[in-house]
């Protein structure tokens, strides 16, 4: 199965009827081009919150069985579900990687941490640029995400056009970086789109997101009103938040630190890119202990509840740099991702049974958690921009992409084309879908 000079084929191997562990190929003219290579965590609710969860991925058979056709992987950001899998499954594909620089900084860590550094070649991509990978044109463009520099990539071939979303919101105050250039966008509803690859995380959500800059002063009204020390759990990735948070706890008298990994990791990566604002000055984690309650503010890794991350550690009182107490407030600034929900109420229940006052993100009233994922009126404008003829839903489950589709035909794209991992979506000569036409699987880390 060999794409010839007149195809333009869509395959996705993971991430399309699920949300998780994405993994595209793009086929044209004898050669493969892969967008962004994930894991995800199988529930870690299943077997109660002790149950260590476990990492997946895509089974890339397809494409190691071909990976001399393969002329590049391109990651769209620095999200796990995009980019965790490369470590594992780089032996098998052989191929030059490419990403933003803070994209870079996150997986250089996890290459060396495999031992990969000096194996695998990243190059690091500007944003907003354009490069030829195989017969593949690319643009990178950059788009608004819960985490820095995330790109959508408009891949041009003479037989057609498709525009690949990755993970998009639309937010005129994003915190970090800019709005989506919609002057871009619209010049690339000029140039004939064949079909556009779009995220449907949020397409059953009616509306549009809320903006990351809109927290601000709800995550100050309840930080300024405690009395006691301030935990608040949020995604390690999201940049953007945790300069929010470094900015409140200045306004409110309160030094910041981060506890956990992925959250320092992720900062010394937004240092390293130059996104991370130098006026906002964190402490080291060590000193929260020697400060005053009404002092501290602890950003904290954990808030799904997952083990061995800083809540976990600080309901059973082993965080080596910090103590709770009666009085004390945990702010829960994320969302519970499905599947998680029962592991979340155990942990709220036990910060309760210490006597901490938990605030969880009220969408209604003061959303203290934005999502990073387009709701229904932000899926409308980008089809009205992009003018794609086909729309193809992925990066969801199958109520999410049917609820996608509907708002691309509302949005007069004249055809939909759902389908699932292992489809192939032959967009030219002739659009059809072969279904099952590779063999899609997920393997465990081992
Ligand atoms: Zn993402
Ligand atoms: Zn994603």
């Amino acid at each position: 199965m060999t794409p010839a000079k007149d195809d333009l084929w869509f395959l996705p191997l993971g991430g399309t009827g699920e949300i998780g562990m994405n993994l595209n190929l793009y086929g044209h003219d004898g050669c493969w081009l892969m967008v962004d290579c994930g894991i995800t965590f199988s529930a870690p609710g299943i077997a109660g919150p002790n149950n260590i969860s476990r990492v997946q991925m895509p089974d890339p058979e397809f494409i190691a069985g071909r990976a001399g056709q393969l002329c590049a992987l391109l990651i769209t950001h620095a999200h796990e579900d995009h980019v965790g899998a490369v470590a594992d499954l780089w032996p098998r594909l052989r191929c030059p990687v490419y990403c933003t620089a803070f994209c870079a900084s996150i997986l250089r860590r996890k290459l060396a941490e495999a031992g990969l550094l000096e194996t695998v070649p990243v190059h690091v991509v500007m944003p907003d640029t354009s490069a030829r990978y195989g017969v593949f044109d690319v643009q990178w463009l950059g788009v608004t995400h819960s985490t820095p520099q995330s790109q959508g990539l408009f891949i041009q071939t003479p037989v057609g056009n498709v525009f690949h979303t990755g993970d998009w919101k639309l937010d005129d105050n994003p915190v970090v970086g800019h709005n989506i250039n919609t002057n871009q966008l619209r010049g690339i509803g000029q140039q004939n789109v064949l079909a556009m690859v779009c995220d449907s995380t949020n397409a059953l959500v009616p509306g549009r997101s809320v903006s990351e800059g809109a927290l601000y002063p709800n995550l100050y009204a309840h930080i300024a009103a405690a009395r006691g020390r301030v935990v608040v759990g949020c995604f390690g990735s999201n940049i953007a938040r945790v300069q929010t948070l470094a900015a409140v706890a200045r306004a409110a008298g309160r030094y910041p630190a981060l506890l956990g990994r992925s959250l320092h990791n992720y900062y010394q990566a937004a240092v390293a890119a130059n996104i991370w604002d130098p006026d906002l000055t964190l402490i080291q984690s060590s000193h929260l202990g020697y400060l005053p309650p009404d002092e501290v503010l602890a950003i904290a890794t954990g808030s799904q509840g997952e083990p061995r991350t800083a809540l976990r550690k600080l309901v059973a009182d082993s965080h080596p740099d910090l103590t709770l107490q009666a009085g004390d407030m945990l702010l829960l600034s994320s969302r519970v991702i499905p599947g998680n929900e029962v592991v979340v109420e155990g942990l709220i229940a036990q910060f309760e049974q210490k006597g901490l006052q938990v605030v969880c993100d009220d969408d209604s009233r003061r959303p203290i958690h934005a999502s990073g994922h387009p709701a229904s009126d932000e899926l409308a404008d980008m089809y009205r921009w992009i003018k794609p003829q086909i729309a193809i839903p992925v990066h969801g489950e199958v109520p999410h992409m049917q609820a996608n589709a509907q708002v691309a035909k509302a949005a007069c794209v004249p055809k939909q084309m759902l389908g699932t991992n292992g489809d192939l979506f032959m967009l030219a000569p002739q659009p059809g879908i072969r279904r099952a036409a590779a063999r899609v699987g997920r393997l465990a880390r081992r």
